[in-house]
């Protein structure tokens, strides 16, 4: 992190989105943005044990609902109860690979044209659709293996 970050690119998203751009938030900005990335709390809090004065969970978990209320981040709700983070807040659905707990963006192509009328009285905001998959063992060869088997 530079000495300076006052008006750097993570000091005007910050602002820009009407989070006041303290030192620690900037911190946490520059884990949560260096790329298009899904994440837990507690994946940004162990990350975050790296800088001279690491947050404590509490404070992971309080710039993540910050960050979800002025729109920097999107939250994904499992029902087992643990809560991701999405970098990329435009709509769009997640495969959950079940042995390695990580998320993954669905090709836009894949997704199924949901139309679920809203109950009278109320509008749908969002269809949030997770796919949960598994590596498939019987197919451990490397994709480029098995596509070329495929065309045969
Ligand atoms: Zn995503």
């Amino acid at each position: 992190m530079s000495n300076s970050p006052e008006l750097g690119p993570l000091w005007v998203k910050l602002a820009g989105a009407g989070v006041r751009p303290t030192r620690q938030r900037l911190e946490l900005a520059e884990i949560l943005f260096k790329g298009e990335r899904h994440f837990t709390a507690e994946m940004i809090y162990a990350e975050a044990r790296s800088l001279r004065y690491p947050p404590s969970l509490g404070t992971v978990y309080n710039t993540l609902n910050q960050f979800v209320q002025s729109g920097l981040l999107r939250e994904i709700a499992f029902y087992d109860s643990k809560l991701w983070y999405d970098t990329n807040t435009g709509p769009h659905s997640h495969y959950y690979w079940e042995d390695t707990d990580e998320l993954s963006d669905i090709p836009p192509e894949h997704i199924p044209q949901l139309s679920v009328p809203a109950p009278p009285g109320a509008k749908v905001t969002a269809v949030d659709v997770i796919v949960r998959v598994r590596a498939d063992e019987a197919h451990s060869e490397c994709p480029m293996a098995r596509f070329e088997n495929f065309l045969k």
